[in-house]
């Protein structure tokens, strides 16, 4: 089998430093479990939640953003934390991350919870990896 940087597992730990969700022209794709979820938590109705939450891209609903973060991020933190979306419950263990341990460093400049605290099993990663392709609109990695 073919080996991989992270064949013995990678360290990392959210700080909920807020940093990977200030962005202007990123995609949070949303699956109907996330907006399920999101709703409960708001307690509001999915037509609520479309109309002031998401745009959509390619016929799939979206996050909205302002110029500078997600709608979510509040005094950088993230207002929906325990029920965010798969997408960014997933985050680092994206395949475009994963391609390289200097890709994985690279991000890591920015992530301050890579490379630090819980150490994730190959198995768990491949999990979230799985997860986050099962996203609608996430293309193939
Ligand atoms: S940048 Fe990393 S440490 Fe900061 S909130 Fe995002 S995942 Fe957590
Ligand atoms: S939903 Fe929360 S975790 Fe996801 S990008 Fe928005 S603020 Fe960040």
């Amino acid at each position: 089998m073919k080996s991989r940087f992270y064949d013995n597992g990678l360290n990392f730990e959210c700080t909920g430093c807020g940093k990977c969700c200030e962005y202007s022209d990123a995609e949070v794709y949303l699956t109907e479990s996330d907006v399920d979820r999101i709703c409960n938590y708001l307690t509001i109705t999915l037509k609520t939640f479309i109309k002031t939450y998401c745009r959509t891209v390619k016929g799939k609903p979206v996050l909205k953003s302002n110029k500078t973060h997600c709608i979510f991020l509040n005094d950088k933190r993230c207002k929906i934390y325990p029920v965010r979306p798969d997408q960014c419950r997933t985050f680092p263990f994206w395949g475009e991350i994963l391609k390289s341990k200097s890709r994985w460093d690279y991000v890591g400049e920015t992530c301050e919870g890579i490379n630090q605290g819980k150490l994730y099993t190959f198995e768990e990663i491949r999990n979230a990896m799985k997860s986050k392709r099962d996203v609608p609109g996430i293309e193939d990695e």
